[in-house]
């Protein structure tokens, strides 16, 4: 089946929100097997509202839209979808009742102009908002199917979730099921090329890659009568995956990071860890406080930005920093064993390096970057060259230096060889 996504909203055309709402619903759709040939976006203008859904009934079986449920005047996507659908509105008790009581609830005085959310067209589907007041609204009619959706991804995502995903899959006569194999380590290229012959023969299940940054997903779909099924047709693909890429896959569960697969690595072997950056400047940090239960590994984090703060926090001599520089492999590794010394953390990741725009030579260009890892006094330290922006390197940075945690506490207790360099 064919689905068209309409984002309604003035100000995702002006750029003054980003449409995160599209990119939700059209990877949840292409996860559900329906295929997506046009998404639009539309401000809140009633004519041009009105063209875009006539158009998109004219090419798609499903239109999902986000946004301009509202209760106020520039909210107009269900009159206007009502309109298209030739239905009229009439007050729907149980949506008024749900919005008196929300508003209660939180001790809010109601306006009138709330009301206009409890009218809903005839012979419509109402779908149930927890959070918020705007309800669901799907309209079924001659195979076509007209879903409206809030605007707040806060709404939207849970109500797409709970409710619209049901309803798309009783549209379909089969299930499709994915699985997400998460690969660490190797690049978008590499990693195409080592599955070139599965991708070129792929029938069912079907595989697809997709860049992160600083890793790469590859995701396994299956279409069968039922679920059971289509898992066990997943199986045997996901397997031979293993078998190619073996320890550079971190998790095949679609809700682990990678700092969370790197979080549990350090619980399973009770060991702990603390971080010192400079370029990142505790973005790394971040990203492992993120994880629920980090407390039990996490120690300390060290921003040591300047020469000085690397000398007085880490105890790095000031002959070394001028020998080498600040950005080199040995300082990485003087950090690392630092931190390790001043932290007493079993595990010790160091950053250093040029994020830029200024501050590169021909020697060392914006966008080098030495991470180093301490893993019980063991240091590997480890060159990269990143480019892109000074948001990019960094965001880059850290995604490597979970990679090479993950590795090198996996090297340090199996003795696996990733074919990086240890120095
Ligand atoms: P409200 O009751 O808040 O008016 P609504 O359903 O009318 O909800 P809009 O008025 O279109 O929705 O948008 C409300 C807010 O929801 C926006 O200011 C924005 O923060 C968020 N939002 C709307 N559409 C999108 C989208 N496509 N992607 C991300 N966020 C969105
Ligand atoms: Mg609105």
């Amino acid at each position: 089946m064919v689905v068209e996504l309409i984002s309604v909203g003035t100000e995702i055309l002006l750029g003054n929100i980003v449409n995160t709402n599209a990119a939700y619903l059209a990877e949840k759709c292409a996860g559900l097997g329906l295929s997506c040939y046009y998404q639009d976006v539309v401000g809140d203008n009633e004519h041009r509202l009105y063209e875009t859904i006539r158009t998109a009934l004219s090419r798609a079986d499903i239109l999902l839209l986000s946004g301009g449920l509202g209760p106020t005047q520039d909210d107009l996507t269900k009159e206007v979808a009502a309109k298209v659908m030739n239905r009229p509105l009439y007050l729907h008790e149980e949506s008024k009742a749900a919005i008196q009581q929300f508003f209660e609830k939180r001790g809010m005085e109601i306006t009138d102009n709330n009301w206009k959310q409890a009218m809903v067209p005839e012979g419509c589907i109402v779908v149930d908002n927890p959070n918020g007041t705007a309800p669901g609204i799907i309209m079924a009619q001659d195979g076509r199917h007209v879903i409206l959706m809030p605007g707040p991804p806060n709404e939207m995502i849970p109500m797409f979730e709970t409710s619209i995903i049901p309803y798309l899959s009783s549209l379909q006569s089969c299930v499709i099921f994915s699985q997400t194999v998460k690969v660490c380590g190797l690049g978008e290229s590499k990693v195409e090329t080592m599955v070139q012959d599965l991708i070129e023969s792929q029938t069912n299940p079907t595989i697809a890659t997709y860049a992160k940054t600083g890793e790469v997903h590859l995701r396994v779909t299956a279409r069968a009568e039922d679920e059971k099924e289509a898992k066990k047709m997943v199986k045997p693909m996901v397997k031979e995956l293993k078998g190619r890429f073996g320890n550079h896959i971190y998790t095949t569960d679609d809700e682990v990071t990678l700092e969370k697969a790197v979080v549990d690595l350090l619980l399973a072997n009770k060991l702990t860890i603390s971080t010192v950056e400079s370029c990142t400047g505790g973005l790394l940090a971040a990203r492992l406080i993120n994880v629920p239960g980090v407390s039990e590994v996490y120690k300390s984090g060290y921003i040591t930005y300047s020469n000085k703060a690397k000398r007085r926090l880490l105890g790095i001599k000031k002959n070394l920093l001028l020998k080498h520089g600040a950005v080199s492999e040995q300082i990485a590794r003087e950090m690392a064993k630092g931190a390790a010394l001043v932290s007493k953390a079993d595990v010790t990741v160091s950053i250093t390096g040029i994020a830029g725009p200024d501050g590169g030579s021909e020697d060392k260009p914006v966008g080098l970057v030495y991470i180093g890892c301490s893993v019980c006094g063991r240091v590997t330290v480890k060159e990269c060259h990143f480019s892109g922006n000074r948001a990019k390197i960094r965001e880059n940075t850290v995604s490597s230096a979970l990679s090479l945690m993950r590795e090198c506490i996996l090297q340090y207790y199996s003795e696996v060889t990733f074919g990086s360099k240890e120095k």
